[in-house]
């Protein structure tokens, strides 16, 4: 049956959410009948709708939702979701934009953002487009960026299976299968929802078993504490010198004390977890470079052959760029793992040609991919790393970031710089 997508993103202050549903060709009511109840003007006569955004919450705009939920909620059950938001997520009165598609770049949302932000204040919306631009024209202006959270599934890259090549390993079927479901962030980070189309079963399974378990250990902690729902739950951790379990009432630590014959007791100071794995630093780097390879478009792709190559140990890169890390509770609204790609757009070669943000839990990862090409700068030296960080206005007017190197390639063993405050348990 020929089937039509409908699908809408609601974006709002307090909560976005978007759907994709698949509706048979014959049967496009359902669209129909939504725009109506989204609609500020209807045409009866020639039967359109005109949709004014913003649009702003009110009882008989949830009316009207209920009778689309209502009518429709036998055949596609997914419709519930709206009224559950415009009763429970959505502020009365709030105002929200409805846009047809699910995946909105990331400068796109924060121009809504800020214009719903001034909608629902009252204020003066050219003044924090003012502020706005302040901040974000330079990014805007020379990059294009996409991000994926949990708000929708994105299945990223070709559908048809016979028609796939991996993109790390370039081969496709059958030389290849593509059986199983590729996570295009570790599913032992919690992403149930990003989901990559274009890797094969085997570098899924090398990447499963000789990368990302690096960096789901360097993360181990936070999997714990925040109880990150991977394939087998939260973790409970047993390091050499300490044991860490969190449940959904408390957390529990034991520490044995380290090599100093420091014992826990003072909750101002930095512990030292030895957590008895051996790991390689720069296979977290690699890892995230993984990460934004399996999301970005790819049209991208043979710009970053010799980037692909690092990441599957074909090529060796000895000094990589500085990451920023940020922990602020402030990003922190979810477990799902989220990820945003920066693609240069215009040919200022003092930018770099790609950034990752990644985020996990109240953790912002941000690095600049390695893509080892004559034309393009490495950021390994402190002024063109300075100059990029200053372009991305957004980072550097935070003062917050700690900047780690990974470039270590060899095998040590893992411990943990660990700061437990006195209210018991945020870890820093
Ligand atoms: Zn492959």
């Amino acid at each position: 049956m020929e089937q039509t997508t409908f699908e809408y993103s609601l974006i709002a202050i307090s909560e976005s959410i978007s759907f994709q549903m698949k509706l048979p060709e014959k049967n496009q009511d359902l669209a129909f009948h939504f725009k109506l109840a989204m609609a500020t003007e209807i045409d009866f006569e020639n039967q359109t709708a005109r949709i004014e955004n913003p649009i702003q919450n009110s009882s008989e705009l949830r009316q009207k939702v209920d009778m689309v939920v209502e009518h429709y909620k036998k055949q596609f059950p997914q419709i519930h979701r709206l009224s559950k938001y415009f009763k429970k997520e959505l502020g009365e009165n709030e105002f929200f934009f409805l846009v047809p598609t699910t995946i909105i770049p990331i400068e796109q949302r924060l121009l809504y953002s800020n214009y719903l932000k001034a909608a629902n204040e009252g204020k003066d919306f050219e003044t924090l487009k003012t502020q706005f631009n302040d901040i974000f024209e330079n990014i805007i202006g020379s990059y294009v960026m996409i991000g994926y959270n949990d708000k929708s599934v994105a299945r990223i890259g070709e559908r048809d299976k016979a028609k796939r090549k991996c993109r790390f390993c370039g081969k496709g079927q059958p030389e290849v299968s593509f059986k199983k479901i590729a996570h295009s962030i570790s599913e032992a980070l919690g992403n149930k929802k990003i989901i990559s189309n274009e890797e094969c079963d085997s570098c899924n399974k090398k990447f499963g078993t000789q990368l990302e378990p690096d960096l789901i250990a360097y993360l181990d902690l936070y999997r714990s504490y925040f109880r990150v729902q991977g394939k087998n739950g939260p973790p409970k951790i047993k390091g050499k010198n300490f044991e860490f379990h969190a449940t959904d009432t408390e957390v529990k630590i034991k520490y044995f004390g380290d090599d100093d014959g420091n014992q826990m007791t003072d909750f101002g100071r930095t512990y030292k977890f030895d957590t008895n794995k051996e790991i390689t630093e720069q296979n977290i780097y690699r890892t995230l470079c993984k990460f934004f390879i399996g999301v970005i478009d790819p049209q991208y792709l043979p710009r970053f052959t010799n980037t692909i190559e690092w990441i599957n140990g074909e090529r060796k890169i000895p000094f990589l760029p500085k990451v920023a890390i940020m922990y602020s509770y402030h990003f922190f609204k979810t477990t799902h793992p989220q990820i945003c790609v920066y693609l240069r757009k215009v040919n200022n070669k003092s930018l770099p040609f790609a950034v990752g943000e990644f985020h996990f839990t109240f953790l912002t990862f941000v690095f600049v991919i390695p893509i080892e090409l004559e034309d393009e700068k490495k950021f390994l030296t402190a002024d063109e790393y300075d100059t990029f960080w200053k372009f991305f206005k957004h980072y550097s007017l935070n003062k917050d970031w700690r900047f780690e190197n990974f470039s270590d390639d060899s095998r040590k063993n893992l411990v943990l710089n660990v700061n437990f405050n006195v209210a018991g348990g945020t870890l820093k």
